[in-house]
């Protein structure tokens, strides 16, 4: 059973999405596994705030959460810390988390060992007719990106000398007894090396914040909670290690004519007591924009569903395959009719 969200983020049910957006900052710093290396407890309460606030800061799946404590598929929210998903960028989020502090994470002491660069986080919205195409879209982020001042080693022009705690070892010795004890040099991390000076452009870190231009495309089918992962194009290493991924999370607007669900869509339509008595021929607007023509027969009752095979959402793993499309009819009983009116429907019908 999920903790409700609202206390995990600690703000009450009638905060503002600005308060709740705030307390989520607030608590996403403190509990960041940067900031907390190896701390499980931390990395699992950094997980909740963000399942909690993925729900919390949209309109739409908070009205949901507020009226049946949930929100759709749990599937669709899973963070996969485990994967090393440290960051979260969206709205600038990331560099006010990470854009001042920078400098003191490389440290003039230098962080020198190398290090893999965070994943990101792009949240990216589409309508439920982008979804049927596949869209390609530019996006600009800004994210920490090699410094090129000094290629990436947080060193003024790259230059580095023999850390003098170690001499050049990497480790230290340290004599109890008869033991001899070893470990690896705070200073210089083990690599035997420190910074001459520290790189003024990026203070040691290694990195500057940078804007990129990415052009993604977005596969026809591609559903609501989908993720889609661009490996490297994550925060770039430090110190010659791997660049992280970045994650785009897609979000579907609700749609005015079709409800999805996995590769099916649905359309409500209303029809006249005659057209249902009568049957009729009813035209639609595909998802596809093409005309759709549905043959009601004579008795039809409300609620009574049609099926339109293939008419549905392209499948995500072959555009070839489509869902259906499913059309349920209400029938409009009339209001405020005449004595005349109702004395020819008793005739027809008592
Ligand atoms: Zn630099
Ligand atoms: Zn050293």
């Amino acid at each position: 059973m999920s903790k409700d969200y609202y206390e995990t983020l600690g703000v009450s049910r009638s905060d503002s999405s600005e308060a709740i957006r705030k307390a989520y900052r607030q608590l996403a710093m403190r509990y960041h596994p940067d900031r907390n290396p190896g701390d499980n407890s931390a990395a699992e309460k950094f997980r909740e705030i963000n399942e909690a606030y993925e729900i919390l800061r949209d309109n739409e799946k908070r009205k949901q959460y507020d009226t049946y404590g949930h929100v759709g598929d749990r599937s669709n929210f899973d963070f996969d810390l485990s994967n090393g998903f440290s960051s979260i960028f969206e709205g600038g989020l990331f560099e006010e988390m990470f854009g001042r502090d920078m400098g003191s994470m490389g440290s003039s002491r230098g962080r020198q060992h190398a290090s893999r660069g965070e994943d990101l986080r792009y949240d990216m919205r589409l309508t439920l007719e982008e979804c049927f195409k596949g869209v390609s879209r530019q996006l600009r982020m800004n994210a920490p990106s090699t410094c090129d001042s000094c290629r990436g080693t947080g060193a003024e022009n790259g230059e580095q000398v023999v850390c003098p705690d170690c001499q050049g070892g990497g480790v230290l010795r340290t004599q109890r007894g008869f033991f001899s004890m070893q470990r690896t040099c705070s200073r210089c991390h083990g690599t035997g090396k420190i910074n001459r000076r520290t790189c003024a452009e990026c203070h040691g870190s290694g990195r500057t914040m940078k804007e990129r231009i990415l052009n993604v495309v977005v596969p026809a089918g591609v559903d609501d909670g989908n993720r889609i992962r661009l490996q490297g194009k994550g925060a770039s290493g430090m110190n010659g290690g791997e660049a992280g991924d970045l994650y785009i999370f897609i979000h579907v607007q609700s749609d005015d004519n079709f409800k999805r669900k996995d590769d099916d869509l649905y359309h409500q339509t209303a029809l006249s007591v005659n057209q249902a008595a009568l049957g009729c021929e009813l035209t639609l607007r595909g998802i596809d924009g093409r005309t759709l023509r549905l043959q009601i027969p004579s008795g039809t009752q409300p609620g009574q569903t049609f099926r339109l095979s293939g008419e549905g959402m392209p499948h995500l793993s072959s555009r070839n395959r489509r869902g259906d499309l499913i059309v349920k009819v209400q029938v409009t009983i009339p209001k405020n009719l005449s004595d005349e009116q109702k004395a020819t429907l008793r005739r027809l019908f008592d």
